[in-house]
């Protein structure tokens, strides 16, 4: 995970058709609060809007066509899906589900994200947990400014404060409690998250060997040339809209040593 920069402008469909559904699910929950919380009657969600193609490709420019939590590049195949979800919660993995959610969210920018399928249907899902559930905001009247999710939003806050590398395998930094969580329910350790980080930094590892060898033999004009596009190459694989670039600044930043650390 790295940080997300979206703009601050969301897209219109979001302001004007979104603000209207919004206002639709807000006054039909107010009229009758304990059909939502029994989950009798449910809102009619439209992925028209929250999913609409200017939304996504806003996403997906500012996600540099990544998903927002595995680093793998998605492209057009991903789902927008909500940080906060919209229509069920669960504090935690195996608990049931709670209704309503964070309907009231279901069209806002900074509620959305773009994501692989994976990340999405097999590890998020409903899951939300919270550092004090007692906080948590169960209707649009209450305020989320109290709660303390333990999802990493790197839409506000730098995952890699939180989140590092030791090659292929995520960890919580200092074992932090909000790192550990969003590793372990959100599958960022999960094996066919692992087998394609670890090949990634294997390419990378392989090319920082020739600029080791260029350095030992400084007068080897074309080693010295093939390490002036390496380094461009290494470069890159260090900026945003790089594949696993997370891990990829680790495993440079520890000049791929980090193997010892595990
Ligand atoms: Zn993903």
């Amino acid at each position: 995970m790295i940080r997300i920069h979206k703009p601050k402008k969301a897209p219109q469909k979001l302001t004007r058709d979104g603000k209207q559904k919004c206002q639709s699910h807000c006054e039909a929950y107010s009229l009758n609060p304990s059909a939502y919380e029994n989950n009798k009657e449910k809102f009619d969600f439209a992925s028209s809007i929250y999913a609409h193609e200017s939304v996504k490709e806003a996403l997906i420019k500012a996600q540099h066509q990544k998903c927002y939590l595995c680093e793998r590049i998605i492209g057009k195949n991903g789902d927008v899906e909500h940080f906060r979800p919209k229509g069920a919660y669960q504090q935690a993995q195996g608990e049931p589900l709670r209704y309503p959610a964070y309907y009231w969210l279901a069209y806002t920018w900074e509620n959305l994200y773009l994501s692989c399928p994976s990340c999405n249907s097999r590890h998020k899902k409903n899951l939300f947990p919270l550092r004090d559930p007692n906080k948590r905001a169960t209707n649009h009247s209450q305020r989320i400014t109290k709660e303390i999710p333990l999802f990493i939003d790197c839409g506000k806050e730098n995952p890699e404060d939180f989140i590092g590398f030791r090659a292929e395998y995520a960890y919580a930094i200092d074992g932090n409690k909000r790192g550990q969580i969003t590793i372990d329910y959100l599958g960022l350790n999960s094996e066919d998250l692992i087998e394609s980080r670890r090949q990634r930094l294997n390419d990378l590892r392989k090319l920082n060997k020739i600029l080791i060898a260029a350095i030992e033999d400084p007068h080897n004009q074309k080693l010295q040339g093939l390490a002036n596009e390496i380094k461009v190459h290494l470069e890159t694989s260090l900026a945003d809209s790089a594949v696993f670039a997370a891990a990829a600044r680790c495993a440079i930043r520890t000049k791929f040593q980090e193997s010892d650390l595990i």
